[in-house]
């Protein structure tokens, strides 16, 4: 839609229509007002996924996709997309509408600038949602400090001009970030229900829109320019 039609019709709409579709774009971001809900579990973490530091993640302010500036945990989304696990997409229903995050409160499409002004601010962490459970706390430290992001804003020059020391560095990170997240999973069942909100998505999942392929070779995943 060009500015000049979308500035007409945010000039006419004046609530909500009701018509889901901010729930289908991303879910929501969890801020630090929303760490009650987890906390009586209205909310569960299991339906929470962290985008770590680093990622390459659309930015509404830019309009753009960007490395995120910090990590954000938010609201997971359905079906390997980003429509909000908790929206009926037939009925159009949150499932959690009367607790639902502080940041579907604020949206209203038809003027979106205090949602703009809330993102990147008093975002909820990781760290302060799990702070009094010391050894998930611990994990996600050795997490980050044993297996940190690659530097995706780099990446693409890397691959150019040097691809095959690149893919062979790539490789080691995907299988030692696959290798931690699978022992872990086996040893507890809270961190294989929380994985998605402890640890993030998988490294392999995040390289492929670098044009990378993902493979099995034995027992190990490798990778190939597409
Ligand atoms: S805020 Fe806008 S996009 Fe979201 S349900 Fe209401 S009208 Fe639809
Ligand atoms: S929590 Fe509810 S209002 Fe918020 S994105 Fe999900 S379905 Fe939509």
């Amino acid at each position: 839609m060009k500015q000049g039609e979308k500035n007409k019709q945010m000039n006419v709409q004046k609530s909500c229509k009701q018509c889901g579709i901010c729930c289908t774009k991303g879910g929501a971001a969890l801020h630090i007002a929303d760490r009650v809900l987890l906390q009586e579990g209205k909310i569960p973490r299991s339906d929470c996924i962290t985008l770590r530091k680093g990622e390459f993640a659309w930015s509404p302010v830019n309009d753009m996709v960007e490395a995120i500036q910090s990590d954000i945990v938010k609201l997971r989304g359905t079906g390997g997309e980003w429509v909000c696990c908790y929206f009926d997409v037939l009925a159009k229903n949150c499932g959690i509408y009367k607790n639902r995050p502080v940041a579907c409160r604020t949206l209203q499409c038809w003027q979106p600038e205090k949602s703009l002004a809330m993102i990147g601010k008093d975002l909820l962490s990781r760290q302060a949602i799990v702070q009094d459970e010391k050894f998930l706390l611990e994990l996600i430290e050795k997490y980050e400090r044993d297996l940190p992001l690659p530097d995706f804003s780099s990446l693409l020059s890397d691959l150019k001009q040097n691809p095959e020391e690149t893919i062979r560095i790539l490789e080691e990170l995907m299988n030692q970030d696959l290798n931690f997240r699978n022992k872990q999973v086996q040893l507890s069942a809270k961190v294989a229900a929380e994985e998605m909100f402890l640890f993030g998505r998988p490294l392999f999942q995040l390289l492929q829109p670098f044009g990378l392929s993902v493979y099995q070779r034995g027992n190990r995943l490798c990778l190939k320019l597409i």
